[in-house]
């Protein structure tokens, strides 16, 4: 029986959003190349969680890997390495997330196989399944056909829709232990970010400000546009946080918080993959770049093509004559 495994990705709180969506890409890849979805929660063993991910019809591996404290690369490329060598799954599912970067190219290197990073979609061809990934900072799509198995394949977050538990008969779960040596890593422990994205989370609108700003000061401006809306918050993308104009806690993307507010207007952001990655929960996206070709234009439903620094005042403009 041919095989799509997913590595279920979880945290001390439980199974992590992205779970269901690589769940959701499993599925489709799954249902086209005929094959069966077998989840691994790779971890320290934890039954409830794999019933949870059994309630999705799917035979469910809680794989227990001992010798190494914690999350550990080296040790979990081991056991995957093994219990994937033993299983022969033709594709491999894991997220574009901290870990899945962090181990999932050298399993591939050492199952003998290959990984396409950063899938954002499925091509479903007759001669088998082809991935697409951003290049060119997201402003094109390129098409990938992999040509060894197994291929992992690291989806982006937000990607795919997650899907309920549907299935009528939840799928067997089987314990599994494998015992690693973990040399070469010494974790250091787990530092949890607790204030990322808390204004983020409970705004309704986020006013998003990029590189397009040029100027800390022109933070002002961001402001003044974000407080014409109630429930609003200023946002950012990576560059404002490294530079160290705004908090960590409001940086969007993939390395920073996912939102979903009902409305996200991005102010001077060219539409990286990193952070469309963070919004693609929004209800309305709405752009402002001076660059009519500017990636986020892909992503947006509504595009302002203008200079932020005509546009924000003829609004505010606007608005007072029309309150
Ligand atoms: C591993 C990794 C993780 C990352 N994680 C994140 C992440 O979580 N979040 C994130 O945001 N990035 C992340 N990045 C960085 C990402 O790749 C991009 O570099 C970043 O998103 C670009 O930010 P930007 O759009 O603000 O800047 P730029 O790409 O420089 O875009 C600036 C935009 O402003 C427009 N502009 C310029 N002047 C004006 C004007 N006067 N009026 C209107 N528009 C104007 C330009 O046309 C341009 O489109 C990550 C990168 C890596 C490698």
């Amino acid at each position: 029986m041919k095989r799509v495994a997913v590595v279920v990705e979880h945290d001390p709180g439980g199974i992590l959003p992205v779970t269901h969506e690589l769940m959701a890409c499993a599925k489709i890849l799954a249902d086209h190349i005929q094959a069966e979805v077998v989840a691994v929660i790779p971890g320290e063993g934890d039954p409830a969680m794999a019933k949870k991910i059994a309630g999705f019809g799917v035979e469910t591996i809680d794989l227990a890997i001992t010798g190494a404290d914690g999350y550990n690369s080296e040790a979990w490329k081991e056991a995957l390495h093994r219990l994937f060598t033993a299983m022969a799954p033709l594709y491999i599912i894991v997220g574009h997330t901290a870990p899945g970067r962090d181990f999932a190219p050298g399993l591939g290197v050492r199952l003998g196989g290959g990984s396409i990073a950063g899938v954002n979609n499925i091509v479903l061809d007759q001669a088998g399944p082809l991935f697409s990934r951003p290049v060119l900072n997201g402003a094109q799509n390129a098409i990938v056909r992999p040509e060894i198995t197994p291929c992992i394949v690291m989806v982006q977050p937000g990607a795919f829709r997650a899907q309920g538990q549907s299935a009528a008969r939840p799928g067997r779960v089987i314990g599994m232990e494998i015992m690693v040596s973990g040399a070469g890593i010494q974790p250091m422990g787990v530092k949890s970010v607790t204030t990322r994205g808390e204004d983020l989370d409970r705004a309704a609108v986020i006013v998003a400000a990029g590189r397009g700003i040029r100027e800390r000061e022109n933070l002002d401006l961001i402001g003044r546009f974000a407080a014409l809306f109630p429930n609003s918050v200023v946002g950012a993308s990576r560059p404002l946080v490294d530079d160290g104009w705004m908090e960590y806690r409001f940086q969007v993307g993939i390395t920073g918080a996912r939102v979903s507010p009902k409305l996200y207007i991005a102010c001077g952001i060219s539409g990286s993959s990193q952070h469309l990655a963070g919004i693609t929960g929004s209800e309305l996206i709405v752009s402002v770049n001076a660059d009519p070709n500017a990636a986020i234009f892909n992503h947006s439903d509504i595009c302002i093509v203008a200079d932020l620094f005509e546009f924000i005042p003829s609004f505010e403009r606007l608005l007072e004559r029309h309150p």
